[in-house]
């Protein structure tokens, strides 16, 4: 083989992934780990799902029918039971076959709809803090530009003082900001409710104006509503989807990891019009080809004994108990933060923590903004692991983050009281400013 034919390094990873740097999950988790610290990081359940579940995942497995492919659309019990529990909640009759399709959890959905919709060039617009790695990785929105999309960001602007306690309530999309993102290129609006990092609860008021602006400018919008089972009174989560003129052009994302304390389990849906739904399907079936079978089982009959079980209010109370638990010692301690409407993160502000300035850093947080730094020394020298939101931002906004911290209140009594325990030695660093 003469050398002139070898064109390429078969090694070098493709433009779509060569950009990801280590995210943040892979840096703190592990830190978590080794130093024995209190993981209030990644959001996930430190405690077993109600055993009502573990049944139901239990009789799957052991049912001899459950063991193939399913049909790329899904489990027909499942998607009648999501037909069922969501139909009054979307003040329609949903029908199981065209406008509900189940997905490999929440995340994977959403690269499905990115991935049936976008073409290159076309603009994705993201309200700020957006969640999770799904969508961001290293501030390069992975779901997105893997798809070819390109992402166009409006941050939440907390309103009010930022040193005090304030309510998810406060922090506010600015309609004229948001506005002036729209372009001729755009085609999909990504809204997140209640929100992933910030708790807040959209108003109805907020979302006529998001739909309007969406059907002004002939937009898709993406619901991801994956805590719609998580709020706190007197809030109640409200839908997008319901509102007039909104149903055509939305797809709600569901997430049975949420609900159910089953992140392992990678069960997600979306629930829309049959135009939107069917596209999904197209991409998700060259995707993973059909979801998990004997798990889909199993969500569809927890879904089921849910109702049965008052499971759902039940769950509001319990994550209700564990919001107050952390709010008690972030007021005691005097570390300001944002009541969460609804999801289980709370968003603290750190501007008054004066952290030693030569502190060592390792070099994955040297370069990175205050709020790594703040959660490194956080997780080394108070015990606790929360995670930077400044991930959740582009480049150019990251700065609006560089004060908070994320804290997951997902987690067992045991867990907070040790949080609770080893915050109280962050009160020495504590100054007014
Ligand atoms: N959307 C939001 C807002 C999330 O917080 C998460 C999980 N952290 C997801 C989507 C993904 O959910 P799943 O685990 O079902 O993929």
């Amino acid at each position: 083989m003469s050398t002139n034919t070898i064109k390429i390094n078969p090694f070098e990873r493709s433009d779509k992934i060569a950009h990801f740097k280590q995210d943040v999950w892979s840096i703190f988790t592990p830190l978590a780990q080794q130093l024995k610290a209190t993981n209030l990081g990644q959001g996930f359940m430190d405690f077993p799902p109600p055993e009502f579940v573990i049944e139901a995942a239990s009789d799957a497995i052991n049912n001899p029918n459950y063991h193939q492919y399913s049909h790329p659309k899904g489990r027909p019990n499942l998607k009648e039971a999501l037909a069922k529990s969501y139909s009054p909640l979307f003040n329609r009759t949903l029908d199981p076959d065209s406008e509900i399709l189940p997905t490999a959890g929440a995340n994977e959905g959403l690269f499905a709809i990115f991935s049936a919709f976008l073409n290159p060039g076309d603009e994705v617009i993201l309200i700020e803090p957006f969640f999770d790695q799904y969508i961001v990785c290293n501030h390069s929105q992975a779901n997105i530009t893997m798809n070819g999309g390109v992402p166009v960001f409006v941050p939440l602007r907390p309103q009010g003082d930022t040193n005090k306690i304030i309510s998810s309530k406060d922090w506010k999309l600015d309609m004229n900001e948001l506005r002036s993102k729209f372009t001729s290129k755009s085609k999909i609006i990504v809204f997140n409710t209640p929100h992933n990092p910030v708790g807040k609860v959209f108003s109805i008021a907020e979302m006529t104006e998001i739909t309007k602006l969406a059907e002004e400018f002939n937009l898709i919008i993406i619901s991801d509503e994956v805590y719609d089972r998580l709020y706190y009174e007197p809030h109640v989560h409200e839908r997008i989807a319901n509102l007039p003129g909104a149903w055509e052009r939305t797809i709600t994302v569901g997430s049975g990891g949420k609900t159910f304390g089953t992140t392992g389990w990678r069960i997600g849906w979306l629930i829309g019009p049959k135009t939107l739904v069917g596209a999904a399907l197209s991409a998700q079936t060259r995707i993973v080809f059909c979801v998990n079978t004997p798990l889909q089982e199993a969500l569809a009959t927890s879904i089921g004994a849910a109702e049965k079980h008052n499971y759902f209010e039940k769950n509001i109370e319990e994550y209700t108990r564990r919001r107050e638990k952390l709010m008690k010692v972030l007021t005691e301690i005097g570390l300001p933060f944002t009541i969460p409407q609804g999801s289980y993160f709370i968003l603290a502000n750190t501007a008054k923590v004066q952290i030693p300035e030569d502190y060592p850093y390792p070099e994955v947080i040297q370069q990175r903004p205050r709020d790594f730094k703040v959660c490194y020394w956080l997780a080394r020298e108070i015990g606790v692991v929360a995670i930077p939101p400044s991930e959740f931002y582009c480049k150019e906004n990251a700065h609006l983050a560089e004060n908070l911290i994320r804290l997951a209140f997902c987690k067992t009594d045991k867990t907070l009281d040790e949080a609770a325990k080893n915050f109280q030695k962050l009160k020495q660093y504590i100054k007014d400013v």
